[in-house]
């Protein structure tokens, strides 16, 4: 593609914004009117927490049949992300910098004091911005963190399905797709179906709203995780049955990690007395599981999440390094986040977390790192 073409491409029609309104809106009322499970946030510095209703799975599912029936009547063409997906992307960047700028001016003119609305201003106009400046802002009684990842990831399932839309269209329709799609479907789903541990995340409890985050929830989880996808759209790979079998294993390994690792930690912190593997759980100092997952290693649900990832890349195969960019990045973002993470526990459960260290010396891999 040249650079005239690519820069054309990138202006956002009417369409595409048409399609991003359509798509906040949705999720917005949906998020708002269907049943769904409430459950209480962690308890904030003030002794407050906040109210998540964990509706995502509903309203991703009829989300998609709305979409299926339009596309099976001919209202809409479910290759419109597909062959739009960059002006899309800008589309998306264009309202991250709009709403964090937003954002930033609400949140400098706050005079709130609860821990979730109460203004954190370092003076630095980049680093407000870009950190943001309350934890939990909300717009019409909307929690905007927890719209913004649930929008994240609904879109790049969307995204996944006008990709496979265009390879049945294409008739480029392969074995390595399939492989793909499955993988990311039921990582996404799984996601909602477990969306209330969202709520006991390092995002929802400790990271500020700012252009970071909302740029990561909306633009960053959908383009850049679904690359493979664009990818095999226009790359043939031929994969061996072992390859196929290798790759299968490596998912299910990971999932069993990665969602057994992060159930242990929401069951102890909702009840620390819950056998673990069938045993009592290994507390310590009444605040720290050290067994399970959490006595293997101190990060065990990331090394699950990176066999995810990677799992996601193999049916590409290991001709170009390009659709590896997801697990690539998301080992760098996750051993700066264990990092990060245990800075913060070892100020907050001192001589505890000192002792978790010693019985638990892995951080992410163990006998490794
Ligand atoms: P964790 O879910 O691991 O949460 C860390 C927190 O858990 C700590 O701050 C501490 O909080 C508590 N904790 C740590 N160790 C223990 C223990 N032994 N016993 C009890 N509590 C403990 O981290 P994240 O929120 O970063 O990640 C959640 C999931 O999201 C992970 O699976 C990760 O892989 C995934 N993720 C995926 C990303 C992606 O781009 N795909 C990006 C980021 C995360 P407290 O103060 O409450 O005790």
């Amino acid at each position: 593609m040249d650079l005239r073409l690519l820069l054309s491409s990138l202006i956002p029609s009417l369409q595409s914004v048409y399609v991003l309104v359509f798509y906040f809106v949705y999720l917005a009322v949906a998020g708002e009117i269907l049943p769904g499970k409430v459950i209480r946030g962690v308890v904030l510095s003030d002794g407050s927490h906040l109210r998540y209703r964990c509706n995502g799975l509903l309203a991703l599912t009829m989300l998609v049949t709305i979409l299926g029936v339009s596309a099976k009547l001919g209202v809409l063409s479910p290759l419109v992300v597909a062959d739009r997906g960059l002006e899309l992307l800008s589309a998306t960047f264009i309202f991250c910098v709009l709403v964090t700028l937003v954002l930033y001016i609400t949140g400098r003119n706050s005079s709130d004091k609860s821990s979730s609305l109460k203004p954190h201003i370092s003076g630095n106009l980049v680093e407000d911005w870009w950190f943001g400046i309350q934890l939990n802002p909300q717009f019409m009684s909307i929690d905007l963190k927890f719209f913004f990842v649930r929008a994240g990831m609904m879109g790049w399932l969307l995204i996944n399905l006008s990709i496979l839309a265009k390879s049945f269209q294409d008739g480029s329709l392969s074995q390595s797709m399939i492989l793909y799609q499955i993988f990311c479907a039921l990582y996404i789903l799984d996601y909602f179906v477990h969306e209330e541990y969202m709520t006991s995340t390092w995002d929802i409890i400790a990271e500020r709203l700012g252009f970071m985050l909302v740029f990561g929830d909306l633009l960053w989880i959908p383009f850049t995780f679904s690359i493979q996808g664009w990818w095999l759209l226009h790359n043939k790979v031929e994969l061996t049955a072992p390859a196929i079998v290798a790759n299968c294993f490596v998912f299910l390994i990971g999932y069993m990690v990665f969602r057994g690792a992060n159930k242990q930690k929401h069951i102890f912190k909702k009840n620390p007395k819950t056998p673990i593997w069938g045993k009592p759980p290994v507390v310590v100092g009444g605040k720290l599981l050290a067994s399970g997952y959490w006595g293997i290693a101190r990060h065990c649900n990331y090394l699950g999440d990176l066999m995810l990832a990677l799992s996601f890349s193999l049916p590409c195969g290991i001709s170009s390094p390009v659709p590896y960019f997801y697990p690539i990045y998301l080992l760098i973002l996750l051993i700066w986040r264990e990092r990060r993470d245990e800075e913060r526990c070892a100020e907050k459960y001192k001589e505890i977390w000192a002792e978790y260290l010693r019985l638990v010396p892995y951080r992410i891999l163990p006998y490794v790192y």
